[in-house]
Formats: structure tokens, C-alpha cells, sequence
């Protein structure tokens, strides 16, 4: 299933995408949670709900509606892995970014995380005025979202704790990552975490390798990468993760970014107002953002 959060005029609710329609589930039953995070947490006997409810559940037109990050304020930061491709280590790399930086290939995960506010839905801006020196990029990535609690999962059981994949575009304001050393400013300005447009579930993408990541900047490919070439994979983050946290049902986990960012290019190609910035990945769909 894609499920989706959502709004109209009876108010904020979870959905299962039916093509283009939304199938409002809530609306057929009562007891299902209307807040995704509260979705994830009843794990496979709350999917066994949605599944019946959308069989007879009323469709809703894609123009009557909204739709909203799925998780539309996640409970603690999304997490975020960086230097995760080779080709975009390079290019990082190459930028001169860090020039302190004595190793391209990390040995293990370059985790970061960005704060809960900076994530907004599907067709809302990215906000530059956010970025005060003017270098806001993009980074299209496939994210995970966990669903039954994890703590000390071995990599051979670590997908039993994945709920379903959503896209995160990892915006970025790159002299800011750099000026405070540490990136949590530079990748926490509002309405840099844009999310959706749904999770699909885990059971509809059991092969995500398969899958491409694909962006482009005003109908511009920019970027295009297997998911299979991450040099960490879904359950190698999960479990050096969990091996020292505890993983919550709902947490947010977005896997690293493919070559071909704005920083990239020489000279670099940063975001401006009037941008429109789309990130696809096959089985997801497609996270569209224009840019102020
Ligand atoms: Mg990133």
C-alpha cells in the first residue's frame, strides 16, 4: 500500500493511494488512528485494518485534497546519512567542501539528523529567505521509515523493523554546513526537509536495490542512481543504529543523496526562487517542491 496523510475540509487523516484517488479509510473506519506515527505503531494488525478499509472506502479526487508529508512532524529529528554514494563522495569531495577531510569513503555511517520543523508536504516551498547566504541545494533520497522498535537488530533482521520507504529531499544550505562545522544548522533551516508524497509499504518494495533515484531542477535530470549503489544499505544503517539507540516506531532514516547536487557543478548550481525541484523513486512516486 501507499499510504498517504492528508487534508480537506473534515480535517487532517491517513489515506491509501488508489492511482491518483485517495481511498479515505478513516471514513469507513472509526478506529483507525488518523495520525500515520499512531498507524506505524499498531505495526501489522493496523495495515490488516487498512487493508479492508480499502476495499470499500470512498474515493477522494487528487483536486479535493491536500496531501501532507506522511509523517507531517516526526517526534525526534530525521536522521540522515551522508556520503553514501561513491560518485557523490567524489563530487563532495572534489568541491572542496573540506578540504580537512582526509578520507572520501567513510569506514562506517556519516549520521546526521535535521530538525522536526524543517519538514514540510508535497508541493509546499522550499523557503531560500531560510538560507542567508544564498546557497540552498538539493539532494533527492530514498528514506526508511521504521516500524516495530529496534534496538540491537542484526543486519539479517533488520528489515523486519522497516514499515515502508518514503522520499526525503535533504535541502541543504551548504555555506552554512560548512560555516558551523557541524551540519545540524545547515540542514535544519524551515521547509528544508521535504517529504512524501507517501510510504509505501515494505511488502510492495522487497527489492528497494531495484528501485532508481532520480531528480531533477526545472525539468532538468540532475541526478540518477540504483539505490543499489549505497555504500550502506538499508539494514547495515539499521543495525550500526540500533546497536547504540534504541529505533521507534515512526523514526525517519533518509539513506544519503547520488551524485549530481548543485554544489557538484563548477560553477555550483544552487536553488533559486522560481525553481521547481522534483525527486522520483520508482515504486514511491514523485516529491515535487518549488522553490522561493
Ligand atoms: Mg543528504
Amino acid at each position: 500500500m501507499r499510504i498517504v496523510t492528508f487534508e480537506d475540509q473534515h480535517g487532517r487523516r491517513v489515506g491509501v493511494l488508489d492511482g491518483e484517488a485517495v481511498a479515505d479509510v478513516t471514513a469507513v473506519d472509526g478506529g483507525l488512528p488518523v495520525e500515520m506515527i499512531d498507524l506505524i505503531a499498531l505495526g501489522a494488525s493496523g495495515l490488516d485494518r487498512l487493508r479492508s478499509a480499502f476495499e470499500s472506502a470512498p474515493r477522494l479526487a487528487p483536486a479535493s485534497l491536500h496531501l501532507l508529508a506522511p509523517i507531517p512532524r516526526p517526534r525526534k529529528n530525521v536522521m540522515a546519512v551522508g556520503r553514501n554514494y561513491r560518485d557523490h563522495a567524489k563530487e563532495f569531495s572534489d568541491s572542496g567542501f573540506d578540504a580537512s577531510e582526509k578520507q572520501m569513503i567513510p569506514d562506517h555511517p556519516v549520521v546526521f539528523t535535521k530538525a522536526p520543523t524543517s519538514v514540510i508536504g508535497p508541493g509546499v516551498p522550499i523557503d531560500t529567505a531560510n538560507d542567508p547566504l544564498g546557497t540552498t541545494d538539493y539532494e533527492g533520497e530514498l528514506a526508511f521509515i521504521i516500524g516495530a522498535p529496534a534496538k540491537s537488530v542484526s543486519r539479517e533482521r533488520a528489515m523486519d523493523h522497516v514499515y515502508g520507504y518514503t522520499i526525503v529531499n535533504d535541502v541543504t544550505a551548504r555555506d552554512l554546513q560548512k560555516q558551523h562545522v557541524q551540519w545540524f544548522i545547515g540542514k535544519s533551516p524551515d521547509t528544508f526537509c521535504p517529504m512524501g508524497p507517501c510510504i509505501t509499504t515494505i511488502d510492495e518494495l522487497p527489492d528497494i536495490g531495484s528501485s532508481w533515484l532520480r531528480t531533477w531542477v526545472n525539468g532538468e535530470l540532475r541526478q540518477e542512481a540504483p539505490i543499489s549503489a549505497l555504500i550502506f544499505d538499508v539494514p547495515t544503517l539499521i543495525a550500526a543504529l540500533s546497536s547504540v539507540m534504541t529505533l521507534e516506531p515512526g523514526d525517519i532514516v533518509a539513506t544519503g543523496t547520488g551524485l549530481g547536487v548543485g554544489i557538484g557543478f563548477d560553477p555550483p548550481r544552487y536553488m533559486q526562487p522560481g525553481d521547481l525541484v522534483e525527486v522520483a523513486i520508482d515504486g514511491i512516486g514523485v516529491l515535487s517542491n518549488p522553490v522561493i
